[in-house]
């Protein structure tokens, strides 16, 4: 008799165990860690409109909304050591980010955006779509194809070399969430740019100056980071 619901009293148990090891394995990554609170409470900030409602349909507060919920889904699954799982949420984040820049950069696009059918607008403005277009009108690529490929292969999509949360040099994949350096690290770096560039363009167009300079200035000591 329930027997499913105690081996997931047992997993929530590892869980929580892993957060205890996690934050003091994370502790030596209190910047990174700093540029992503300040970026969620930008985002929180502006999608709940918490400074004042400008008006209007709110899709760019929704859009924030939904950066903030995949920032911290993804700190939630980096605390539990699944690794992979945290990069496709940051992945999710870079397309966000990406389509979000197109929008900053030609004002007129997210119009377009909502008035095409959605076949048309899953063909034009699908990831490879936005990214192609952010390239020819100068606009900032807050996920290059580079990354997003990266991302694709290790923790979207499977591929006859899939070793699930395989982040370390002892040749284990890895069933569940343990601790790694590697991993930690590279969901921490990713997080710490995408959040932050997605974040500093919403403080930009919101007018939110404190934060924006918040995050440029702690941005700074983050290896790794710049902002064009
Ligand atoms: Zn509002």
């Amino acid at each position: 008799m329930n027997e499913g619901i105690g081996y997931l009293t047992q997993i929530e148990a590892i869980h929580e165990q892993t957060r205890r090891a996690s934050a003091s394995f994370l502790s030596g990554s209190s910047e990174q860690l700093n540029l992503i609170g300040i970026s969620m409470r930008a985002l929180y900030d502006i999608s709940t409109c918490a400074r004042g409602c400008p008006g209007g349909d709110h899709t760019s507060q929704y859009l924030a909304g939904r950066a903030y919920n995949l920032c911290s889904a993804a700190l939630s699954l980096l605390r539990i050591a699944y690794y992979d799982e945290a990069l496709n949420e940051v992945r999710s984040l870079g397309e966000l980010g990406n389509l979000l820049s197109l929008f900053w950069t030609e004002p007129d696009e997210i119009d377009r955006w909502r008035s095409l059918s959605d076949r048309e607008r899953q063909r034009e403005f699908s990831p490879a779509a936005v990214r192609n277009t952010l390239k020819t009108r100068s606009g900032n690529l807050v996920m290059d194809d580079y990354t997003y490929r990266e991302l694709c292969e290790l923790a979207t999509h499977v591929t006859p070399q899939t070793k699930p949360n395989w982040h370390n040099d002892f040749s284990r994949p890895i069933v569940g969430g343990i601790p790694q350096t590697d991993g930690a690290q590279r969901v921490l770096e990713r997080l710490a740019s995408v959040s932050a560039a997605v974040a500093v363009g919403y403080c930009m167009q919101f007018n939110v100056k404190d934060l924006e300079e918040q995050i440029v200035a702690t941005a700074a000591s983050v290896d790794g980071i710049e902002f064009r």
